[in-house]
């Protein structure tokens, strides 16, 4: 498994001191889970800020925080990363995700489903799995809030690129999307989401104005 996307450092900085609510910390951590990468970065800064009595300068979350914190880590061993998720099947989830409660399969749209994660609910995004049909245009849509996305089988592409599995996909209101499913199979991705997903297009106002994930 290649991951070519991952979560934005100061995303990864929170996930590290836990400061992410219960959403986000799972998508975070699945991700975390299965990427060498982002799993030696957060135990460096665990490890970093285990040791605020030496005389470590303070690490700004800035655009080359990753190759900044790394360089102070020089005896990580690689054969602590942990395994790559398991694919997404009903029986075969990522270890993270097996101590949720996980609901029935709903319909959304044709091609579209999802599962919704049961979380403890102090949070206030929103867990679930989302599953679409292989080669399917997903509905064009904007988010009210954010949108935390990571591939766990099959995959997407929309302007930012092609989502495998192991890929993070972070979204914002800023950022409208058209992703389009890959051939290879059903995409199933794990999201967190906040805010409410607006659908645009004619698909999406034969549906509703809004869907309530
Ligand atoms: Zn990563």
């Amino acid at each position: 498994m290649t991951i070519s996307h991952h979560p934005p450092e100061d995303l990864l900085a929170d996930f590290a001191a836990g400061k992410l609510e219960e959403a986000h910390q799972l998508v975070v951590g699945v991700h975390v889970a299965g990427c060498t990468r982002c799993a030696r970065f957060v135990q460096a800064i665990e490890q970093l800020a285990g040791a605020t009595l030496e005389d470590f300068e303070p690490v700004p979350i800035a655009p080359d925080a990753f190759d900044r914190v790394m360089s102070r880590i020089d005896n990580s061993p690689e054969d602590e990363a942990a395994p790559p998720p398991a694919s997404a099947t009903d029986h075969d989830l990522p270890p993270a995700l097996r101590k949720y409660r996980i609901g029935k399969r709903r319909r959304i749209a044709p091609g579209l489903s999802m599962r919704p994660i049961e979380l403890s609910g102090s949070g206030k995004a929103r867990a679930f799995l989302l599953r679409s049909a292989p080669g399917s245009r997903m509905l064009e849509h904007t988010h009210t809030g954010t949108e935390l996305t990571l591939v766990l089988e099959g995959s997407f592409s929309h302007e930012g690129g092609r989502f495998g599995p192991g890929d993070f996909d972070y979204g914002d209101d800023e950022i409208e999307h058209r992703p389009v499913v890959g051939d290879e199979g059903p995409c199933v991705c794990l999201v967190a989401m906040t805010g409410d997903l607006r659908m645009n297009g004619f698909l999406g106002r034969l549906i509703g104005p809004f869907v309530r994930l």
